[in-house]
């Protein structure tokens, strides 16, 4: 794509190319003769890392002398993918860099797909991270980002014989550019030990926690540049070290293993990101990791804080901090410790201070995925903490008790202990709590998340829940990953699309009417679905016709998202074809991909099944040209940039009330796919910016669902009767007919759904059918089709997470004024 309006700069061309060679030879230390494609891209991305830095440190300094109140951001996970595209698109300097590669013989697309994935995270969650960082820097918040540098991130996911195997991910073989990092920047963080109450000259105790192991943490920054090189942020990620490197006189007495246990166990903090994100993994570790970056990241903030206004008394005047979920509540009974028991400052006053600077953002409404911690593993690991917990709750069970609040059932709801099955700390009622605002992510979860997890404490705090719809960075999501199509739409509504796509995608409206248009729009998504057609055939060995219907699930594997019932739809497809080979079918592709959680059974099971059935459909000569079926392997985010622009269908049918928003939707409507799904998390939203005719909305409602839960209906014979469709694809599964070398492979798991389908795959099947009737009918209508395509492209400009980031900005933050409405 052609980013600056007039012909390159000759200078700017040559002055890139001079920074790369000087990088080559002085920090990588090859001659370009020699250089392999590895050290070519370190020289490039330390080449634009220059470009960054001297943003960073102008942009830096300005934001103190202005005294800008500053966000933190606080996430567990950070989903990052490839940064060197980005870097030099919103730099400016893309076509620049590619030209200046071009005299020197290198190719900037092939360097390109040498970078590894920053994949510090599991999905959703750790992505909507990376692109609120993005999203600040355009829009000029002053922001850092903090989280934990992974030494590995997710697993990589291989496919041996059908079957998900976890290796280890090695993202930092070849070093990080992108990073720089800072040993003087590193604190002490506390684990264990024992609290003393001393009284002070009032005889008012005053608390010390003697914690008996220290891990330093030593900051990493990453300089994270806006559109159009706007501003830059910080996203500083810890890593933990021993506090002493290792015990030389242990060694010396020839223990020379025990000498490094010390290293070894504060190093694990830092070690590996937790393969899950929506089941509690119940592990000691993984609170190590959540106090660990909490604690750093606070005594940071805290120190900046100090050394610019010598006094906290105005901390959230000028800072704002940000819970990413609940794994980072901590920081509210850390916040208080560091306050009360650190600066002195009595009870009630720092309560204040806390509820003022904290906010939490909830991902999540799934019972299991709410975290609460032992307060047997919390006293041991954190003692003070579990202290001060006590103390708040105490304080805040009072509060209510003086506003006659005295129902036992409620009380017992809105603690922050859990008494029931061995006692626990509920993190998202201290989350809550502690902070002054708590925001769902869609309207839908929202609305939900007020009448069910957080009912009681709603009820309690009315005006604390706020909505906060995610989105997507455009930057990424549209003009890098497809920057043809950003062409065409610059060359029909102008440049100013770039700089603002909320406003100005709208105007390619018109352009759904134009038949010229959208043949040029067709065509453009036809050549990303060649594109995705090679690598699948380079990488797998699968070919498929790119003229068609792609009709693609990538996510993670989760039964709330139902992969299973895509699955279903492929078997009875699959069935109607071999029933009526010469039927006027639509060909049709299914395209899948997404990672298990490494323990979670069922997920990995239904990877199989969609690799057994795809072996099946596959080699199957009846229904060739027809139907296939492919599972990309590996999902993540730099495969999730080359898949969604060659997508067709949009597949968002998780369970309805169960996704909290989604934002594959959101990236897939950009890039002018049409949405299959239920009225479930942002595709409710979507579906009234877009219109229901440019969508297929089918299934259960949410309250539809509520209320077969209320009635325990969970039983499917009644839907399996009903639709002798379904009930020959679960015959044909149960009774082996995809896994003839083991005929009872999905015996279980036919049998599970059809006497509790918990996720309503039954109950939603015949409707799902009949949308997916409706979308083969459409896409015979090709002048429909691109139509509609075009549509969802134009209308989807609301779900720019600058959007989003504006909202947070005024709403919670106070750093921006407000926005209307
Ligand atoms: C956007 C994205 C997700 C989130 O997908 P959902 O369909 O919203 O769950 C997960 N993984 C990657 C790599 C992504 O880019």
């Amino acid at each position: 794509m052609t980013q600056e309006s007039n012909a390159l700069d000759p200078e700017a061309v040559s002055a890139f190319r001079e920074a790369v060679l000087s990088k080559l030879t002085y920090s990588v230390g090859k001659d370009p003769e020699h250089a392999f494609d590895h050290d070519w891209f370190e020289a490039i991305a330390l080449a634009a890392r220059d470009q960054t830095t001297d943003r960073w440190m102008a942009h830096t300094r300005k934001s103190y002398q202005q005294g800008k109140k500053r966000v933190y951001y606080l996430s567990l996970e950070f989903l990052i993918g490839r940064l060197l595209i980005d870097s030099l698109s919103n730099l400016g300097i893309l076509d620049i860099a590619r030209e200046a590669l071009h005299g020197l013989n290198v190719d900037l697309e092939r360097i390109r797909a040498l970078e590894p994935d920053a994949a510090l995270g599991n999905g959703g969650l750790g992505r909507l991270a990376a692109c609120f960082m993005e999203s600040m820097a355009t829009l000029g918040v002053a922001a850092h980002g903090y989280g934990i540098r992974y030494e590995h991130g997710l697993f990589r996911q291989v496919i041996v014989d059908g079957w998900q195997h976890e290796q280890t991910e090695t993202w930092l073989d070849f070093g990080n550019p992108w990073e720089f990092e800072r040993p003087e920047v590193s604190y002490l963080i506390g684990f264990g030990g024992n609290v003393v109450a001393v009284p002070d000259e009032q005889g008012k105790p005053q608390y010390f926690w003697n914690w008996a192991e220290g891990v330093r943490a030593i900051a990493y920054d990453t300089p994270i540049v806006g559109w159009r090189g706007a501003s830059v942020n910080t996203l500083r990620l810890w890593r933990a070290r021993p506090e002493a490197d290792f015990h030389l006189e242990r060694f010396n007495a020839g223990d020379h293993i025990g000498a490094f246990s010390e290293l070894a166990r504060a190093e694990s903090i830092s070690r590996v990101l937790y393969p899950a994100d929506s089941t509690e993994a119940g592990q000691e570790l993984r609170l190590r990791q959540e106090y660990f970056f909490v604690a750093a990241s606070l005594q940071d903030l805290l120190r900046r804080h100090l050394k610019q206004r010598g006094t906290l008394d105005n901390l959230p005047e000028f800072a704002a901090i940000q819970l990413n979920d609940t794994h980072p509540a901590i920081a509210v009974a850390e916040l208080m410790r560091l306050l009360v028991d650190v600066h002195g400052y009595g009870w009630e006053h720092g309560w204040r201070l806390t509820v003022a600077t904290l906010s939490y953002t909830n991902h999540t409404l799934l019972p299991e995925a709410l975290e609460t911690w032992p307060v047997g593993l919390m006293e041991r690991m954190l003692p003070r903490h579990m202290q001060i917990i006590y103390m708040i709750n105490a304080n805040h069970l009072d509060a209510l008790r003086a506003r006659e609040v005295h129902d036992f059932e409620l009380l017992r709801a809105v603690s922050l202990i859990e008494e029931d099955n061995g006692r626990r700390v509920r993190m998202g009622n201290l989350a809550f709590v502690g902070s002054h605002r708590v925001n769902g992510v869609s309207a839908l979860h929202t609305d939900l998340m007020r009448k069910t997890v957080f009912t009681h404490l709603h009820g309690l705090y009315p005006q604390r829940i706020t909505n906060k719809t995610n989105g997507i960075t455009f930057r990424r999501w549209l003009y890098q990953s497809n920057p043809e199509l950003t062409a065409l739409m610059v060359e029909a509504v102008g440049p100013q699309l770039l700089d603002d796509p909320e406003n100005r995608l709208r105007d390619l409206e018109p352009f759904a009417e134009d038949a010229d248009f959208r043949h040029r729009f067709a065509a453009q998504r036809l050549h990303n679905k060649r594109l995705l057609a090679a690598q699948i055939k380079d990488t797998m060995g699968i070919e498929i016709d790119p003229h068609a219907l792609f009709d693609v699930q990538v996510k993670r594997i989760h039964e709330y998202k139902r992969q299973l019932l895509n699955l279903l739809h492929t078997v009875a497809l699959y069935q109607a074809i071999r029933a009526d080979p010469g039927g006027n079918w639509v060909p049709r592709v299914k395209i899948l991909a997404g990672k298990a959680a490494a323990s979670y059974y069922q997920a990995k099971l239904i990877i199989k099944l969609a690799n057994d059935i795809a072996r099946t459909i596959n080699d199957d000569p009846t229904v060739r040209g027809l139907l296939k079926v492919v599972f990309i392997p590996n999902y993540n985010v730099s495969k999730a940039e080359r898949i969604i622009p060659a997508a067709d269908l949009s597949e968002q049918i998780s369970t309805a009330g169960l996704e909290a928003s989604g934002t594959s939707n959101m990236k897939f409507a950009l890039n002018g796919a049409l949405t299959i799904g239920t009225l479930d998390g942002a595709n409710v939203e979507m579906s009234e910016q877009i219109g229901l005719d440019h969508m297929f909305i089918f299934g259960l409602t949410a309250q539809q669902v509520d209320a077969r839960k209320r009635a325990g209906e969970f039983n499917a014979e009644a839907s399996i009767i009903g639709s002798p469709r379904l009930s020959e694809v679960l015959s044909a599964i149960r009774g082996g007919a995809f896994s003839a070398d083991d005929p009872g492979r999905y015996t279980g798991l036919v049998d599970s759904i059809t006497w509790h389908d918990t996720y309503l795959v039954c109950a939603d099947f015949e409707a799902y059918w009949q949308a997916q009737l409706e979308v083969e009918a459409r896409w015979r209508d090709a002048d429909s089709w691109w139509r509609s395509s075009v549509l969802n492209s134009a209308r989807t400009g609301w779900f720019s997470s600058d959007r989003t980031i504006r909202e947070y900005a005024s709403d919670i933050w106070k750093v921006l004024p407000p926005t209307e409405g």
